[in-house]
């Protein structure tokens, strides 16, 4: 199914909740809109035709007759548990920045402990998985990093031999605060380096932060130029924090 699909309103209110996903049927509505968004389409042979198992709630392709489930290759098919409270579980887990345990999961939707921290945990490498994809977006800083090579009076710095360099590149809240990292190994900080990491990790239309080197101004984000970072401006910066080798 399409990834991020299914997402639940900031602050939706467990009675809102309620009238928009509390039955099995609406929930299972959102998932095959989610998995085909145009309708369905056969895995096995591409087919748009189909009939309905109702009885054990299969879609049915005309074409080649194969069964398909809409959960099936989803976290949801991993349970015998109501797509309601999977549906439940997300309200839940979203509506604090905290999160949960599972022992209050359990709780609030019914089940041991050990199921909640099962869907839990599924959820949680859901989300993970969906953010791995996912290009840093709104504020980005982006500074280059180096890793390892260390040799006794040898060379320090950026140039020094050996060295692996990274790219690193953080969304922030707009007050600076970290919310997700993208490392990526460049090759070295030429524009064609920098512009390619910043091509797989970054939304185009991120505004970029950076007060490093010059390449990091070929980033290619038209609609946002780089600016000099917060930080920078007004009081010295302090000593970078760089390896040293
Ligand atoms: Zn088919």
């Amino acid at each position: 199914m399409a990834r991020n699909a299914v997402q639940f309103q900031k602050g939706l209110s467990e009675p809102a909740f309620d009238r928009q996903y509390g039955t099995e049927e609406q929930c299972r509505a959102v998932v095959v809109a989610a998995r085909w968004p145009d309708g369905f389409w056969c895995p096995a042979c591409g087919g748009r035709e189909h009939s309905m198992v109702t009885t054990r709630d299969l879609f049915q392709c005309t074409a080649c007759r194969r069964q398909t489930s809409p959960i099936a290759g989803t976290i949801f098919a991993s349970t015998k548990l109501p797509l309601r409270t999977w549906f439940r579980a997300m309200y839940h887990l979203t509506q604090s920045k905290q999160g949960i345990s599972s022992i209050e999961l359990g709780r609030r939707l019914g089940v041991t402990q050990t199921t909640a921290w099962m869907v839990k945990h599924k959820l949680a490498q859901a989300m993970l998985e969906r953010d791995a994809t996912k290009p840093l977006t709104g504020r980005v800083e982006i500074d280059d990093a180096y890793l390892g090579g260390e040799r006794s009076g040898g060379k320090r710095g950026r140039g020094a031999p050996g060295k692996t360099p990274f790219a690193a590149a953080v969304e922030t809240t707009p007050e600076g605060k970290p919310v997700r990292l993208k490392l990526g190994r460049v090759t070295s900080f030429c524009g064609t380096s920098i512009a390619g990491f910043a091509k797989r990790s970054l939304d185009p239309a991120c505004t970029v932060v950076s007060d490093g080197l010059q390449c990091f101004a070929s980033v290619p984000t038209p609609d946002a130029p780089t600016k000099p970072s917060r930080r920078d401006r007004g009081r010295p910066r302090p000593a970078r924090r760089r390896s040293s080798g």
